[in-house]
């Protein structure tokens, strides 16, 4: 009898054990990048394999290279019903373009496609190419009617932004399904959903901009967050010596050449957090830390091109770095 006892203790145990240290992990390439989901508890195979097909059809719906995406036919011309997705990231979007003073644009596509970035066939375009296809893109518009839209004269990007959005929709369903703790790695996009199984605060490293992948220069110790990087280093070409990175000046229609080697955001938004580390990226360490001042609502570390760190004040306690300056409000 005593030995049955043990053993069904010793089952429970085992049981008990199992389920805490549940881990299941899917890499998934989507929207141009490698990403890595990791959930963790009771059901992780099923809730992993869920936000996979869920990231494969977000992908459907916002590409702008695969033709039948909504977006691709909205750059065609069409006048597109769109899905609830599309709809929500093309109007909070627009409204970040808004609030970044267009640093943030989702129109710029037409100048993304002339350096080369969408296909990687990279070219330098010359000064009449960019006035002239930064002039089209002004005079176009943009025709948004009960859940239809339709654009004339200009092509909608959502590189700024998808995998913002894609983050925010994986955490808000993850948790809904009752996953306590998961970590979703989208490229340069972190969104954490609760606590790390032990229940303590994840630690997230921030990228060094000169160093190979895997080399920080910094982590940050976070809740439950998006953690967006955007940076030069990301992807870009060479000519001539110049470099040239992907993320464009919208009000130049050059690559943005602001001083600064990376930003990243922590915000509660994914969406927001993604948007705005690619308009602090094209604003610049001044217009960017006024910006911060003016909105909150996020966190920024911003490295300028000579390798100095600035850290805006809210992260003063959670990152640690060998050594950064602190942006007071
Ligand atoms: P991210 O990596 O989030 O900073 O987004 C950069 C991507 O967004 C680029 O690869 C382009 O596809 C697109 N893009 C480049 N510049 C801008 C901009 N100023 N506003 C919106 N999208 C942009
Ligand atoms: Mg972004």
């Amino acid at each position: 009898m005593k030995r049955t006892t043990a053993l069904l203790l010793a089952l429970l145990l085992i049981l008990l054990c199992g389920c805490g240290k549940k881990e299941a992990t899917e890499t998934v390439y989507a929207m141009d990048t490698v990403m890595e989901l990791t959930v963790w508890g009771p059901g992780a195979e099923k809730q992993v394999q869920a936000a996979a097909e869920r990231i494969q059809e977000l992908e459907e719906t916002l590409s702008v290279t695969r033709s039948d995406s909504e977006v691709a036919r909205l750059n065609a011309g069409e006048t597109v019903v769109l899905s609830e997705d599309a709809a929500a990231l093309l109007e909070q979007s627009l409204i970040l373009r808004d609030e970044t003073d267009g640093a943030m644009d989702p129109t710029i596509y037409p100048l993304v496609k002339l350096w080369g970035f969408t296909t990687r066939e990279y070219r330098v375009p010359t000064e009449a190419e960019i006035a002239e296809m930064l002039a089209q893109v002004r005079a176009g518009t943009l025709e948004i009617e009960d859940g239809t839209a339709a654009a004339h004269g200009l092509e909608l990007d959502f590189g700024a932004v998808a995998k913002g959005y894609a983050g925010a929709v994986l955490a808000r369903e993850l948790k809904e399904a009752g996953v306590k703790s998961a970590l979703l790695t989208l490229g340069g996009n972190v969104q954490t959903v609760g606590l790390k199984p032990d229940g303590s605060r994840w630690r997230i490293g921030v990228r060094d901009p000169w160093g190979a992948e895997g080399i920080y220069l910094g982590v940050l110790t976070v809740g439950e967050t998006a953690v967006v990087t955007s940076g030069g280093y990301q992807r870009y070409f060479e000519e001539d010596g110049t470099r040239y990175c992907h993320i464009l000046d919208p009000s130049t229609g050059y690559p943005a050449s602001s001083g600064l080697a990376s930003v990243t955001i922590v915000a509660e938004d994914s969406l927001l957090a993604d948007g705005l580390s690619t308009a602090l990226y094209v604003m610049g360490l001044e217009k960017a830390s006024d910006f911060w001042r003016n909105r909150g609502g996020f966190e920024a570390v911003l490295v300028t091109d000579d390798g100095t760190i600035f850290v805006t004040a809210g992260l003063r306690d959670c990152f640690a770095c060998r050594e950064f300056q602190v942006i007071e409000r």
